[in-house]
């Protein structure tokens, strides 16, 4: 329709369409959030805000810029692609690159002045040599396998490496860590994967209070039950749980009530009647067993309704949850509104977040889909802006 425009109407921006479907996020949670869980730690805990995945799909920019000013001392990335973005709030804000480099992203760690994680020889020698040429040391945190089996120098040969990483001249020792692989239903193995990293850190001499500022973590959000109070530990790396979800009810911090940040919604397109006896949506893996009134939203798998909630998940209209009706579809999603009251195109349907007396937290959702809050917030697509609120409230 855009040549057709005689008038010289200006066709209006995406920014000023009405929402048909939308994330709305809660800055002023996420600061409530941060204060709180310091509150919960020792005074001497710093606190490694990670911010990974566009901050959970919460948009990195945004919620970095809260989490500094609540705060954080130091913000943990994925890539240099956010990393990037990071240095364009701020530049002296310090960060944590948890992924590997590759050969050819080497130079840019002296470039965007960032702490690299290594777990090899290679990578050692390589931030080495980067740092030689950038004339100035490159940071690094050294990360233990300690049982996770991913990054890390396998814990049996992690002192090695750290004399080598101590004996290197362009490189300064920033930090040591590990990384749990069942916090969250496995605390013998928690245990065990603390007892090793310990073991390497009593080997190295750093089982004390760390000297010069080195930082000493391995929980997450959901590992922190069992922080000893006397031990190296001087930093937790926080994700999911400064935006309001508890990875399990059990840990540390399920005392801290922190409180949701995110929310997912998306609007009635049209409502309709349909015979008992009909099929609904493709496959045909749903019959009505009763005249039903239907009404199909604006959001489907294209924006992050994953295909797998089909037949599953309910929606809240008018506070009321709204079975969702045979398979979710690329850009349609058709729920059962008969028990409902009043329903007409435009109104508004909560997938995620609370409306009226009702609430689906995103863990609910997240079971209805088969997997985790995590990638449920990851898997909230581009096509779906995100719209902050800023009010302070109490
Ligand atoms: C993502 C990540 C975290 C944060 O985990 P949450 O469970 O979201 O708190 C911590 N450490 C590492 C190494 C990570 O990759």
């Amino acid at each position: 329709m855009g040549p057709a425009n005689p008038q010289g109407a200006v066709i209006p921006s995406h920014s000023t369409l009405p929402l048909r479907c939308w994330a709305e996020i809660d800055l002023a949670a996420i600061e409530r959030n941060l204060r709180l869980i310091r509150g919960s730690l020792p005074a001497h805990i710093r606190y490694v805000a990670v911010v990974k995945a566009d901050a959970y799909g919460h948009g990195l920019q945004h919620v970095a810029g809260r989490l500094m000013h609540a705060g954080a001392d130091l913000f943990a990335v994925a890539n240099l692609t956010e990393a990037a973005q990071l240095r364009e709030l701020g530049p002296g804000w310090p960060i944590l690159l948890l992924s590997p480099l590759l050969p050819d992203e080497d130079r840019f760690a002296a470039e965007y002045g960032l702490a690299v994680t290594v777990s090899t020889e290679d990578e050692v020698s390589r931030m080495d040599a980067a740092g030689k040429a950038a004339r100035r040391p490159v940071s690094v945190h050294l990360k233990v396998d300690t049982g996770m089996g991913r990054l890390g120098v396998w814990y049996e040969e992690a002192p090695a490496l750290l004399r080598r990483i101590s004996g290197a001249e362009h490189l300064r020792l920033a930090g040591v860590f590990t990384h749990f692989a069942s916090p969250d239903d496995d605390a013998a193995f928690t245990e065990e994967q603390r007892r090793r990293f310990l073991g390497v850190l009593a080997t190295c001499g750093l089982d004390r209070p760390a000297p010069g500022g080195l930082f000493i973590h391995a929980d997450n959000s959901a590992g922190l039950e069992t922080m000893p109070g006397a031990s190296p530990f001087n930093a937790v790396r926080v994700g999911l749980l400064q935006f309001g979800i508890l990875p399990h009810p059990s840990s540390f911090l399920a005392q801290v009530r922190t409180e949701p940040v995110f929310s997912f919604r998306t609007r009635v397109g049209i409502v309709k009647r349909l015979p008992s006896g009909t099929t609904v949506s493709y496959g045909r893996t749903r019959t009505l067993t009763r005249d039903t009134r239907t009404a199909v939203l604006c959001a489907g798998y294209g924006d992050g309704i994953p295909r797998s909630v089909s037949n599953k998940a309910s929606v809240l209209i008018n506070g009321t949850r709204c079975p969702v009706l045979g398979r979710v579809t690329m850009d349609q999603t058709i729920v059962d509104v008969t028990d409902v009251g009043d329903v007409a195109s435009g109104d508004e349907a909560v997938l995620v977040g609370r409306q009226g007396g009702g609430e689906i937290s995103i863990g609910e959702f997240s079971r209805w889909a088969d997997t985790i809050p995590w990638e449920t917030l990851c898997s909230v697509t581009k096509r779906v802006p995100r719209v902050y609120r800023t009010a302070l409230g109490t």
